[in-house]
């Protein structure tokens, strides 16, 4: 059977340093990162806000059926909104510890967790991934360090936060929820007979992650520490990409620019304005990169077709609706190292006008922390605009503009970020339709000129 790629658990106590080593860690493998801790806390939160005692019965498991988690980029989303700040709180901690024994609370997050790890390439970290989520995990650690280490570390992470605390309250704390992890009779905290143990407690979380390596280096678990996966080149995807660009140049004299702002590997984002069909295959055409796209869920179920598109790296996302899963879908590739094609604007707007942005847009752009490349397609619209059956003749320019990047800045507003990030990106593409890489964009429909979404 084909052996899925590697995944790396890491379990500990409190304090022992295992979220900074699990996403220094990931950050060198090119793995994706999954806090599991911060699943439980997303849940423990929306208990809290919704006043539910943590107690097993109907009214808990009823309100944890519809619940979503969705984990992108080391953040977590919990129906939808990110909670990655909220959950941080010691009040959440609490009712945390408390709502992790329960069987219902488990039972909702662990298959949540075990999908996350299905395809490998990801590090995992919490309290029992090595012996529960994930037992046969190729390489497993333990990281333990002595109870003032952790209580003088957490006792820093609080300070630095905001929230000074007495370091006798927070060794009491953190003495409570060891004995709540370990003695609790569900996935207690415990080493995998397998795993290996590190004491963090004299160690910077530089040195941490070098003895990760290290030990990765020395196990036979096949993992290439400090290798971000080169990009992945399908000669299938070569071929139609060659036949593409000539029936792009014969039909629509194809031509391009900018092509060298696209980065030859590494994470990059490619968001282009949207108005004919045509747009990904002259986009794909247009440049050297073998790119991702998304596409509609149906698209692949059409016979021939979806297995066409499927080969040349489409992937399905839901169009109707909140879908969680999209988001994770084109993290996925980019924390792969891939190349993502998207269209902020969503479906197919009229030729030369740019439209704001879907919130998700900007989200990716901040959460991958990917170079983001703008693209402006003129003439699409006239060659196979939306309710056509046929394309017709036009001629069709795709310019590639200079890569952008956002950044998460601590304790900014997130959600503004993300708001920002849309529309600076289609500012940036809107630079591109007028011609220049600086100046501002002319034809804006009304509701994006006044930011509106
Ligand atoms: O690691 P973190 O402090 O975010 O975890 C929050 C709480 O979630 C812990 O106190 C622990 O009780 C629980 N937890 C768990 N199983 C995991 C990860 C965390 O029970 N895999």
């Amino acid at each position: 059977m084909a052996r899925r790629e590697p995944v790396i658990t890491i379990d500990g106590p409190a304090g022992a340093g295992k979220s900074t080593a699990a996403r220094l860690l990931a950050e060198r493998l090119g793995y994706t990162l999954v806090p599991t801790g911060a699943m439980y806390r997303a849940l423990a939160l929306s208990v809290m806000r919704a006043g539910i005692p943590a107690r097993e019965g109907p009214e808990l498991r009823g309100h944890l059926a519809p619940r979503s988690i969705v984990v992108a980029a080391g953040h977590v989303f919990l129906d939808g909104d990110d909670v990655t700040e909220p959950i941080r709180s010691r009040e959440v901690a609490q009712v945390t510890s408390d709502i992790t024994t329960l069987a219902s609370v488990r039972a909702k997050v662990t298959p949540l967790q075990r999908q996350l790890a299905a395809t490998g390439r990801v590090v995992l970290e919490g309290r029992d991934t090595g012996t529960v989520v994930c037992p046969d995990a190729e390489v497993k650690f333990f990281l333990t360090a002595s109870l003032g280490a952790r209580a003088r570390r957490r006792q820093a992470e609080l300070a630095a936060a905001g929230t000074p605390v007495a370091l006798d309250a927070i060794t009491a704390e953190l003495r409570a929820r060891d004995t709540q992890d370990e003695t609790r009779e569900l996935a207690p905290l415990r080493r995998a007979p397998d795993a290996i143990e590190l004491d963090t407690s004299d160690l910077t979380a530089e040195q941490v992650v070098e003895r990760l390596l290290a030990t990765i280096a020395r196990h036979r678990g096949g993992v290439e520490p400090r290798v971000v996966a080169p990009p992945r080149r399908s000669a299938f995807y070569g071929g139609c990409r060659a036949v593409a660009a000539a029936v792009m140049r014969a039909l629509f004299r194809l031509e391009s620019s900018g092509r060298d702002n696209v980065p030859a590997r590494g994470p990059v984002l490619l968001v282009a304005n949207h108005s004919s069909v045509l747009d990904p295959v002259l986009i794909g055409s247009a440049v050297a990169r073998q790119l991702s796209y998304l596409a509609k869920a149906e698209l692949f179920r059409i016979p021939v077709f979806g297995a066409l598109i499927r080969r040349v790296n489409a992937r399905p996302i839901r169009r109707e609706g909140a879908d969680p899963g999209a988001l994770r879908t084109a993290m996925r590739v980019l924390d792969e190292g891939g190349a993502l094609l998207i269209f902020p604007e969503g479906t197919r707007g009229e030729e030369g006008v740019i439209r704001p942005a879907k919130a998700g847009a900007g989200m990716l752009a901040v959460l991958s922390g990917a170079s983001v490349v703008p693209v402006y397609v003129r003439g699409s619209g006239r060659a196979w605009p939306r309710g056509r059956s046929l394309p017709r003749p036009a001629k069709v320019t795709v310019t590639f503009g200079k890569s952008l990047r956002f950044e998460v800045e601590r304790g900014a507003d997130r959600k503004q970020r993300y708001e920002v990030a849309s529309r600076e990106m289609m500012a940036a593409i809107a630079r591109l339709q007028d011609g220049s890489t600086e100046g501002a964009g002319k034809r804006w429909s009304a509701s994006y000129a006044v930011g509106s979404k």
